[in-house]
């Protein structure tokens, strides 16, 4: 294997090392004396090495998995011993910036941070704000179809994709299409947002891009209960307002986000932004749907703001150092009419430790996302271990009971991938199709979107 991946990349881009994501569970695993098992991995340079390497894995069944920054937290990116690794940090140009029609064309294994500062450093965003920005590359934020603190005004990874450059596992290249849209069909490049890495590797990206906003206008409210911080949450976005960032806590995260406020009050960070007058006019009018909390002024926003990177991967390693501790987070979303109820059935699930948290975010004219957070420490590692199972487990049932989805924003990977068909039902149906369609001899990431082997 070795030798033949040679001849293709050559022996400099070529190591043997251990590979695996931040999901949690693996982490606690490894803090228990598993073996991250050590695999090859190729680092290609330019797209004939890409398809090289996937024609060669087909013919010898070899399972690739692609891989961008690795701070996936759903166990997608765990290769096992003999599989292989495409380190795609090489794809790391920023090939066109068009400010005229503003696009911009890069690779896949630009990292979002530096995409951002170099998009900024003209007076654009891509509007695009996972909290891991910095760990992640524009392939991997694709293959996860990922979503950002600003979502509510710019929307998530598939509102910023305009197409893609894609190599099939069989050799194909599929160039980006022209934009800004297409009724040519069905749009096929939406099959790779989500795909973790399933149908093929992304070689890049044509994004939407959008100027920097003149002004930026924050402010915090406390409610005096969730149900009251979700209505004015609700009234916001149905009446057309796209703040640039709306945050709801419930009463738990907000004395852990160490808001100053009476025992059960909910803290919404909300900031709307723009054209000066039209950031200052939907303040405004934002401060008028919150007009049943207590208005806190600008200090929760800016505290936010200080703070909105702060959960890195670092952060997480740490909190699971100690032994017997475990954490993870839950990301699920559903209609405004389901919230107060999953957020109930989910708390109730998650509480198997000290700290059960959560917060909305990622909102719509329909529903919101609800981001539990849960942790606690135990005696054994089994123990540990069993407790972060019971509270996945009770949070997939109430959500999957009530209708919600099982991911809003973070993909399946493993720690799904026992719920994906139930979710998907006949939907189930279609991927199996394409995943066939595509990839027939079944190479390409065996542990995406419910795989398990
Ligand atoms: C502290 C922390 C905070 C986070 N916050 C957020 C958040 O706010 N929002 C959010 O959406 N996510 C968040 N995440 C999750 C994670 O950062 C995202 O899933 C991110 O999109 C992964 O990007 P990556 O480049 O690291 O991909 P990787 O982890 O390397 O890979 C993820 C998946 O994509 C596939 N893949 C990667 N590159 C390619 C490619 N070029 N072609 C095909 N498949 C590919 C891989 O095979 C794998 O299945 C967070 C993670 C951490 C650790």
């Amino acid at each position: 294997m070795r030798k033949e991946l040679e001849a293709i990349v050559g022996a400099a881009a070529l190591d043997e090392r251990a590979v695996r994501d931040l999901w949690p569970l693996g982490l606690m695993q490894e803090r228990d004396g598993a073996e991250r098992p050590r695999v090859l991995v190729a680092r290609p340079a330019g797209r004939e090495q890409v398809i090289a390497i996937l024609r060669w894995a087909g013919a010898n069944a070899v399972a690739v998995t692609p891989m961008g920054g690795a701070s996936g937290v759903c166990g997608a990116l765990a290769p096992r011993t003999g599989e292989l690794v495409l380190d795609m940090g090489g794809f790391d140009r920023i090939l066109a910036l068009d400010e005229v029609n503003l696009t911009c064309t890069c690779e896949s294994g630009v990292n979002g941070m530096v995409l951002e500062k170099q998009l900024n450093e003209r007076g654009l965003t891509l509007g695009h704000f996972p909290s891991s920005l910095p760990g992640t590359t524009v392939g991997g934020l694709i293959a996860t179809r990922s979503s950002g603190q600003e979502s509510s005004r710019y929307g998530s990874i598939e509102d910023m994709v305009l197409s893609l450059a894609v190599v099939l596992p069989d050799g194909t290249f599929a160039a980006p299409r022209p934009g800004p849209r297409s009724a040519v069909g069905p749009a096929l490049h939406q099959l790779w947002l989500g795909s973790e890495g399933a149908l093929g590797v992304v070689l890049g990206a044509v994004l939407r891009v959008h100027r920097l906003p003149e002004l930026v206008v924050g402010r915090g409210y406390a409610f005096k209960n969730l149900q009251a911080g979700l209505e004015a949450m609700r009234a916001v976005m149905q009446s057309g307002i796209r703040p640039l960032v709306m945050r709801l806590y419930d009463a738990e995260d907000t004395v852990f986000s160490g808001y100053d406020v009476p025992a059960d009050a909910c803290v919404l960070v909300v900031a709307t932004a723009g054209l000066a007058e039209v950031a200052k006019a939907e303040a405004a009018a934002v401060q008028r749907f919150a007009a049943g909390g207590t208005d806190l002024g600008e200090e929760p926003w800016h505290r936010w703001e200080a703070h909105r990177f702060s959960l890195s991967a670092e952060r997480l390693k740490a909190l699971l150092d100690p032994p017997g501790a475990y954490v993870d987070t839950i990301e699920l979303a559903a209609p405004w009419t389901v919230l107060p109820e999953l957020h109930a059935q989910v708390k109730s699930a998650i509480a198997v430790g000290g700290l059960a948290l959560c917060h909305f975010s990622h909102a719509y004219q329909q529903g919101c996302c609800a981001y539990f957070s849960f942790g606690g420490s135990a005696d054994t590692e089994a123990e540990a271990r069993a407790a972060y199972g019971r509270a996945w487990e009770g949070a997939m049932t109430a959500a999957l009971d009530l209708g919600a989805t099982i991911s809003h924003h973070h993909g399946t990977g493993q720690v799904r991938a026992r719920w994906v068909a139930d979710e998907m039902g006949g939907w189930m149906h279609v991927w199996r199709g394409v995943k066939e369609g595509i990839d027939p001899r079944r190479t390409m990431n065996p542990r995406a979107l419910g795989g398990t082997s």
